[in-house]
């Protein structure tokens, strides 16, 4: 099998709602437009992944995907999927790591569209659902973020993550009224998005430790490693870094050589795609520290995310990043979570989600080749 050609629908993404996760996203809404990744082969399957998010629009990575990456994949076999990783690892400093990502997701989906099976099973299953917990967007008050962690618990998810305001008195605030509401028994994250200083991130840190809270995510500035080491020397509760920065297999050694966090994270469109978590999640298998997989900012990436979380052990769960008007698009039926809190693996072959192709075509704006 040999692959043909290469391109990029990119189709509009309309009515997405305002909304805020925080300083690194400011407000974002309106319209964006995504990107159909379509790696074509002279047998007629196709490896598909999606491109860009409500926030970042496709446009961004779009082009330097075309330029850069294509004419690695030209005339390769698609199979040879971790020699085609090295090579399109090269071109990282052109082409940025998120169509990295990409290609290496469609490389997964037409793998599978070739042996028949799911992702999952050519990685090798280790389960095929997980309990999913519900992380906010930024909310206007204390109690709105109490009423949405509420409701969340009484549908039957299995946990909450406050992404706070960002001011650390205030955040406080927030993490003491969501305790209140849902009571001592319910699982509970704070991710702080990179957002204090070293003073402030104990101060914020010891409040989620005393409230019980489940990990502590992202309180310092994403590569501030000399401050992390000082902080998790502090807190007794777990420390969640890595997120980003953007950056390949070779950026968690640090992190693990210098005892800086206590999880490892990362999803398929800041790492580099599927071959990135797993190995990172192997990584970290070694050393006894679980991988939470981060949501991929669009409804396929999520998908592939959620075959890596089915081919791993040390993970806890699956991050549904709210509300859904911001985050799911493009496919006909989207993931979902059960009443008992649990997400499924899709089981058909490759990536196995419905791409809404009528869709697509209704909203295409252009197709780079
Ligand atoms: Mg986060």
């Amino acid at each position: 099998m040999k692959i043909t050609d290469v391109t990029l629908t990119l189709f509009a993404w309309d009515s997405i709602p305002a909304t805020t996760y925080g300083s690194h996203t400011g407000q974002f809404g309106g319209s964006s437009q995504l990107g159909l990744l379509r790696l074509i082969t002279d047998q007629g399957l196709e490896g598909h992944a999606f491109l860009g998010s409500a926030m970042n629009p496709a446009t961004t990575d779009g082009q330097g995907l075309i330029t850069h990456l294509k004419p690695v994949l030209l005339g390769r076999d698609p199979l040879d999927r971790e020699r085609l990783n090295q090579d399109i690892w090269r071109r990282q400093r052109a082409a940025g790591v998120r169509p990295i990502g990409a290609v290496d997701v469609a490389l997964w989906d037409l793998a599978g569209k070739a042996i028949g099976q799911p992702i999952h099973r050519l990685l090798g299953t280790y389960r095929e659902s997980i309990p999913a917990y519900a992380s906010s967007a930024v909310l206007a008050a204390p109690e709105a973020y109490a009423e949405e962690a509420v409701r969340h618990r009484d549908a039957g998810w299995a946990a909450y993550k406050i992404h706070p305001p960002t001011r650390w008195r205030e955040d406080i605030k927030v993490c003491e009224a969501v305790r209140k509401a849902v009571g001592d028994d319910y699982t509970v994250m704070l991710d702080s998005t990179w957002s204090y200083d070293f003073p402030a991130a104990v101060r914020v840190g010891l409040v989620a430790q005393d409230l019980g809270f489940h990990w502590y995510e992202d309180p310092l500035a994403d590569q501030d490693i000399y401050n992390y080491v000082k902080l998790k020397q502090k807190l007794s509760i777990p420390i969640l870094a890595t997120e980003y920065p953007i950056a390949g297999y070779e950026s968690y050694a640090p992190w693990i050589m210098l005892q800086a966090t206590d999880f490892l994270r990362g999803d398929v469109a800041v790492k580099g795609g599927i071959t990135t978590l797993v190995k990172a999640a192997h990584l970290a298998e070694a050393f006894r520290m679980n991988f939470e997989v981060h949501h991929g900012g669009n409804s396929l990436n999520n998908v592939a995310n959620l075959h890596v979380i089915a081919a791993i052990r040390n993970t806890e769960f699956f991050e549904v990043l709210l509300p859904d008007g911001a985050q799911k698009y493009g496919l006909q039926q989207d993931i979902v979570i059960g009443r008992d809190g649990l997400v499924h693996v899709p089981n058909g072959p490759g990536l196995g989600a419905a791409i809404d192709f009528d869709l697509i075509k209704r909203k295409t704006v252009t197709v780079l080749s």
